[in-house]
């Protein structure tokens, strides 16, 4: 077993805006006599010192699904991939807009606005940015937008409208990239994000594990984003698809999921760390201890899977004494929740207590045109 010096060394570089040698990532992943509960303990030291027991959540509006010319392997919008997603053009900004009500309502810290595709035309880029301009004008939510490639004419118009972010995921190491994806390279990504960057706009950039990856190519990517100054970092984990190349995820225990979270605290201290796809499926009954080496989560899902119920993911943050960051109280938005919950009956839930969780486990779903759209189906 690893002494306690061990785990407060960790904590104490982290704290000082060090990180680990590749060795110790390795360890802090891959080494059996690594402690969980104490390398938990040690990551929350600092999750704490930058951001205590706040969490901020992020909706998704996957604004434009499918019909991508990309061949990204794991992806069901790709045109190689074959899960059968429901496709449609982007939203109206009537759509986005009253979706994003919906997000604020429902406690969002952060919008996320994510569309299919190499990237925007130079048309596409202004309506982004007019919709980015009408959000920011009539929510107090922070804009984050997901839109393929960029140059830096598009990174200026989207800064311009007031973009506070843009994501853009590395999601493997560099000399993986070229096995999930043939259509664009690493070096494309790493020049979005460096477009975003010079115009000011905040950058989020992640990973998703469990594509055969080897525990020292998660220690890189770790690396390759505090090197770029990454301010968010969505930890995604695979989650399995009939139909996408990608295959199934390998290596996904709650154990690792978690040791990965907390590689990428230690790595990069301040970095909203986020808990993204595949929490619900790869954590199970662990899920709220992901909450204490990340400070950051998805509600409501993501782009084309369902995720736990609103109501289960705040009832989640509270019953671990964690706060929300939101202008709501945490007992307001749950009530909120629950009233809504009990109202519309979820596709993902049903009168088997339960159920929920077990539809999600089994990775299957997909989520319905009403579940992707909810603002257009109410009208
Ligand atoms: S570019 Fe984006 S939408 Fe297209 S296949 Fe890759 S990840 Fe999916």
């Amino acid at each position: 077993m690893m002494l306690p010096s061990w785990y407060r060394s960790l904590a104490d570089h982290a704290l000082a805006g060090e990180a680990p040698d590749d060795a110790v990532c390795e360890q802090i992943l891959s080494d059996p006599s690594v402690n969980l509960l104490q390398l938990i303990d040690a990551a929350f030291e600092v999750r704490n010192h930058h951001w205590g027991r706040k969490v901020r959540l992020h909706v998704l509006n996957n604004a434009a699904n499918g019909r991508c010319p990309e061949d990204c392997s794991y992806c069901s919008q790709a045109k190689s991939s074959d899960v059968d997603i429901e496709e449609y053009p982007m939203k109206s900004a009537d759509e986005i807009l009253a979706e994003a009500e919906l997000a604020h309502r429902n406690g969002a810290f952060r919008y996320c606005l994510v569309m299919s595709g190499r990237g925007p035309s130079a048309a596409r880029t202004r309506e982004i940015a007019s919709v980015v301009r009408q959000i920011k004008a009539s929510f107090p939510l922070e804009v984050c937008v997901s839109a393929g490639l960029l140059d830096d004419a598009k990174a200026a118009v989207l800064a311009d409208a007031g973009l506070d972010r843009l994501n853009h995921n590395l999601n493997t190491a560099e000399e993986r990239y070229g096995d999930i994806c043939t259509t664009h390279t690493y070096q494309d990504r790493i020049a979005t994000l460096g477009a975003a960057r010079r115009h000011g706009i905040e950058t989020c950039s992640g990973l998703i594990a469990g594509m055969g990856e080897e525990p020292a190519e998660l220690v890189e990517i770790a690396k390759t984003l505090r090197s770029l100054g990454t301010e968010s970092i969505p930890i995604n984990f695979l989650l399995p698809f009939e139909g996408n190349p990608v295959g199934e995820p390998v290596h996904l225990t709650p154990d690792y999921c978690l040791r990965v979270l907390c590689l990428f605290r230690f790595v990069n201290p301040s970095a909203e760390i986020r808990i993204a796809a595949g929490r619900e499926y790869h954590l199970r009954s662990m899920e709220a201890l992901s909450l204490y080496p990340a400070n950051s989560l998805f509600l409501d899902g993501y782009l084309n899977a369902p995720g736990s119920s609103t109501e289960r993911t705040l009832q989640m943050i509270t019953d671990a004494g964690f706060e929300i960051d939101a202008d709501q109280s945490a007992g307001d938005l749950l009530a909120a929740a629950s009233a809504t919950s009990s109202a519309v009956p979820s596709p993902a839930s049903s009168a088997v207590p339960g159920a929920e969780l077990v539809t999600v486990r089994s990775g299957s779903r997909l989520k319905t045109l009403d579940e992707l759209r909810p603002a257009r189906t109410r009208r």
